[in-house]
């Protein structure tokens, strides 16, 4: 049987953006195509620090922790080669699977399985700075939430150039780096220059930071 290269796998509560507070098992699989200067999982690529699993021990544990909810992470979880088996199969066995990107990639597996699970699929677009906000035209018309990390890099236009493209139509986040306070004061001054534009954004901290929770 496929064995995937997972690096972790734990039972918490999802602390960013529009879903925050649901209680979530996060697969966190190995490997990324970008290298973030702020990443804060850089212990998920060019590590050998991972465990090879099948779908059935995944699935075992996954079982265990008895959250509805399931989060593919990274690193970037479209990069792994395991992405296409684990995402069938949690739909099949009736998760909620939320997918955290950078947005840079695709698997045809989505535009496949999103007929029939949409309401099940919740995926997490965060756009990165390092690559000029890039995001692959393939999975944009898939993205149910756009999360903009609020650091010194981030520019108005970096938002306003989806303006046309979605929106208005899914949640928008803008997540202060790190928790900062002078981040949180660049976030309020970006949500306001926005709602003048008519484009009405959420500012949501890291609120696993916040109670020191993994
Ligand atoms: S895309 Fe995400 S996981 Fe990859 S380097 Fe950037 S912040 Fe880290």
């Amino acid at each position: 049987m496929a064995k995937i290269k997972i690096i972790e796998i734990f039972d918490s509560i999802e602390g960013e953006g529009s879903l925050v507070g649901y209680p979530v098992s996060f697969i966190r699989l190995e490997g990324c195509n970008l290298r973030c200067s702020w990443c804060d999982t850089k212990y998920s690529y060019d590590t050998e620090n991972y465990k090879l699993m099948d779908i059935n021990e995944i699935l075992k544990v996954i079982k265990f922790f008895k959250n509805k909810k399931v989060c593919l992470t990274g690193g970037e979880p479209l990069y792994n080669e395991g992405f296409d088996l684990l995402f069938k199969t949690l739909l099949e066995e009736g998760y909620f699977v939320i997918i955290e990107t950078n947005g840079t990639l695709f698997r045809n597996i989505i535009s496949v399985l999103y007929k029939r699970y949409n309401k099940n699929i919740h995926i997490v677009c965060s756009p990165k700075p390092f690559n000029n906000f890039y995001i692959n035209d393939k999975l944009l018309p898939y993205i149910k939430e756009l999360k903009f990390v609020v650091d010194n890099l981030l520019k108005i236009e970096d938002i306003l150039k989806f303006k046309d493209i979605h929106l208005n139509d899914i949640p928008i986040i803008l997540q202060p780096e790190d928790n900062k306070k002078e981040m949180f004061k660049k976030s309020r001054d970006l949500q306001k220059k926005l709602l003048e534009k008519n484009i009405e954004v959420r500012i949501i901290p890291q609120y696993h930071k916040i109670f020191e929770v993994k």
